[in-house]
């Protein structure tokens, strides 16, 4: 039985990055020639990892997707990233970032890994900025901030509402530099069917030429999979539609663990669901809840009225709305985090009090900011002493629009209302998932030479992730922690030589794949795989989404076997396997999202507590909130798999806590 080393260094927290910068083992720079890295993905963690290893002189092919690396999925990031800079001088610190980020994911990261995120947070912002990305500026010329949800200090740095994609086009030129010296080879339109593991080690992969069909073998000393979230398994959420699990389920497959796999995030600020026709939900940046407030009617009979559309949101006055959030937690407000924002948003929206068709959406109002913070602040500015409303209105207009306009004008076009003149329409949809490979304190799986980096790793976030967090882990593990790290490990294999694709594992991995897409193609089912990917996204919502109980949870489990069972006889998948096939492509993705979706299942119901996103109904305080047992429950569940009918083997890794006091988690 593999055991779980986190192989956090020695010595104090603040001193332990140092330590192992100065400790680690060194590749010299003529023998990284001999060494290939194969890199999973080139969305931030992936261009950034393949960008610096290439840079450093390893030997870097890169696969994705998508036609063009820079169309990962990060390039939807819309609010901003975060980093203790304390440009604002508000009280900011390395300490602070990762105290909040410990606090608000629920007590369920390791402290280690967390304060060195914390730590290289201000070289992302110094890099990227000498990479050309265009952060937002204040008139001094310092980098502006903004505050996102879970923190009392402004420490967010943002390029307007598109900072995934500055930042991506940052990232993607540093691997355009390297693709055009030759030290990086660009496989886009690939995707990875497999690992190829020999003698314990990840020695490679299988890839398909998602153009033509072709089977091809890759061989590497070491491979990262920066391959994203697995948000999909839900059907609709946040995540690009071809956002998926499969090359972290491949790899889970192989012998590396799964880490709790149940905890999502739910995002408080998304345009609410309309109707069956959609396969994706339209996020609101959470940046918006620092100008805007929350809140629905206080009278049933005025929710009603909306809902039937005899009234709107701006026919209800100030006293008879309830600001929900600033009245339960008036320290943090509308900033509270995203776990706590969504709960109370579903609390109100369960009693009667919710604002659409559907009572699934709560408002989202800038109308106070926008006139009486900067249209009074720029009536201010013009010597304008008694501006009239119209006046404060067009003022502060200007301002929201050139912080958040591509936001605005993006909810418009979806939903044909203007959110200057009517307060938004939200509700919580799924966003991103905290779980994924286990990884040690070296990013490296439970397979030597396996390494897993930005969201498709556990590490960090906890049982909830603070907005703003996932591109600065992303970046940093690409940029500053894999560049270290994969050191330790690659200095053994300086004499191992170029490793041949010709192997009894390589042939085996390959067959195994071609068996699945010959399957496919040749089923003749009667379902297309969307109707099975939407029935298991309903259940996972159902009963393993926003909140979760024991009833619910066996229930799903064996829903979600049977669908499985239905899948592999009714599946039915147009077209041929030598042609592009986005039908085939997705097939593979759903079988495997048919058994994430049980694990996922079987780890909620194991956890009796409730942590951040995993709220389970059993286990809350009396005023609602997540009553977590520390007691019992402070490990990361890591999950190993034992074959296609043996239940999976459960590992914890305890959480140690030396620097920080667990406390009830509170924002009032
Ligand atoms: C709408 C939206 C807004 C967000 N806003 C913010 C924000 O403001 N701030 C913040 O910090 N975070 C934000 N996030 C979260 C953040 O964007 C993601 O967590 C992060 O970008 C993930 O980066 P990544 O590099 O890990 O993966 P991704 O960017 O998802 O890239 C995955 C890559 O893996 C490749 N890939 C996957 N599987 C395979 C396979 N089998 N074979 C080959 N290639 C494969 C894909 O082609 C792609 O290149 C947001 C997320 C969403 C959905």
């Amino acid at each position: 039985m593999k055991k779980l080393d986190a192989k956090i260094p020695p010595g104090p927290l603040e001193q332990k990055w140092t330590y192992f910068r100065s400790h680690c083992r060194l590749v010299n720079p003529a023998n990284k020639r001999l060494l290939d890295v194969i890199v999973i993905g080139s969305g931030l963690a992936g261009s950034s990892a393949a960008a610096t290893l290439a840079e450093l002189g390893y030997n870097v092919k890169v696969f994705c997707f998508q036609d063009s690396p820079r169309r990962a999925h990060s390039i939807a990031a819309q609010g901003g990233i975060n980093a203790a800079k304390n440009y604002k001088n508000d009280g900011d610190s390395v300490y602070r970032l990762f105290y909040d980020t410990i606090k608000g994911g629920d007590y369920r990261s390791r402290e280690a890994n967390v304060y060195r995120l914390a730590e290289v947070s201000a070289n992302i912002i110094d890099q990227c900025v000498a990479q050309g990305v265009p952060f937002a500026r204040e008139y001094g010329g310092l980098l502006d901030n903004r505050s996102f949800g879970g923190t009392q200090v402004q420490r967010t740095f943002y390029a307007a509402g598109q900072t995934g994609q500055q930042l991506l086009l940052g990232a993607y030129s540093a691997l355009s530099k390297e693709i055009a010296k030759g030290t990086v080879q660009m496989f886009s339109r690939h995707e990875m069917m497999d690992i190829v593991v020999i003698d314990g080690k990840a020695r490679g992969i299988i890839a398909r030429n998602l153009v033509t069909g072709e089977l091809e073998r890759h061989s590497a000393h070491a491979v990262l999979l920066c391959s994203g979230g697995y948000g999909n398994v839900y059907y609709l959420s946040t995540n690009a539609m071809g956002s998926n699990c499969s090359a972290a389920w491949k790899a889970y497959k192989r012998g590396a663990f799964f880490a709790n796999p149940c905890f999502t995030q739910i995002h408080p600020t998304c345009i609410p669901v309309s109707g069956d026709h959609q396969s994706k939900l339209t996020l609101m940046s959470e940046s918006l809840r620092n100008d805007g407030r929350i809140w629905v009617p206080k009278k049933l009979e005025d929710a009603k009225a909306i809902r039937e559309g005899r009234k709107t949101a701006n026919d209800i006055p100030e006293e008879d709305r309830d600001y929900y959030l600033e009245r339960r937690y008036p320290a943090f407000g509308n900033l509270v985090p995203r776990d706590v924002a969504s709960r109370a948003a579903k609390e109100r929206c369960d009693a009667g009090f919710g604002v659409n068709p559907t009572g699934q959406a709560v408002f989202l109002d800038f109308s106070y900011n926008l006139k009486y913070k900067y249209g009074k602040m720029e009536a201010h500015k013009r010597g304008i002493e008694n501006p009239t409303e119209e006046q404060l209105f067009e003022f502060g207009k200007e301002i929201i629009k050139e912080k958040y306009g591509n936001l605005f004008d993006m909810y418009k076009q979806i939903t044909g209302d203007d959110p200057y003149v009517t307060p938004m329409k939200i509700y919580p949809a799924v966003h991103y998932t905290m779980g994924g490979l286990w990884v040690d304190y070296h990013l490296m799986t439970t397979i030597p030479g396996l390494y897993a980096l930005g969201e498709c790793n556990f590490s960090d976030h906890g049982a909830n992730r603070l907005g703003a967090s996932a591109l600065m882990q992303g970046l940093a593990d690409g940029y500053f922690v894999i560049p270290y790290t994969i050191g330790e490990y690659l200095a053994d294999e300086i004499r191992t030589g170029k490793i041949p694709t010709d192997t009894p594992e390589f042939d085996e991995a390959e067959k195994a794949v071609r068996d699945r897409i010959n399957f496919f193609i040749n089923n003749k089912g009667s379902k297309s795989v969307d109707y099975f990917h939407k029935r298991l996204g309903k259940v996972m919502w159902d009963k393993c989404g926003m909140s979760r109980n024991e009833k619910g949870l066996k229930e799903a489990i064996e829903e979600i076997r049977q669908i499985r069972e239905e899948f592999w006889k009714e599946v039915r998948v147009p077209g041929s396997d030598t042609e592009y096939n986005p039908e085939l492509d997705k097939a593979g993705r759903v079988a495997d999202f048919l058994e994430l979706g049980e694990l996922m299942c079987i780890d909620a119901l194991h956890r009796n507590e409730s942590c951040g996103g995993h709220f389970r109904e059993e286990y809350q305080t009396e005023d609602g909130e997540a009553k977590r047992d520390d007691e019992n429950y402070a490990y990361v569940a890591a999950w190993e798999y034992k074959g296609p009918d043996s239940p999976p083997e459960l590992h914890k890794e305890p959480l140690v806590f030396e620097n920080i006091k667990l406390a009830q988690r509170s924002y009032k």
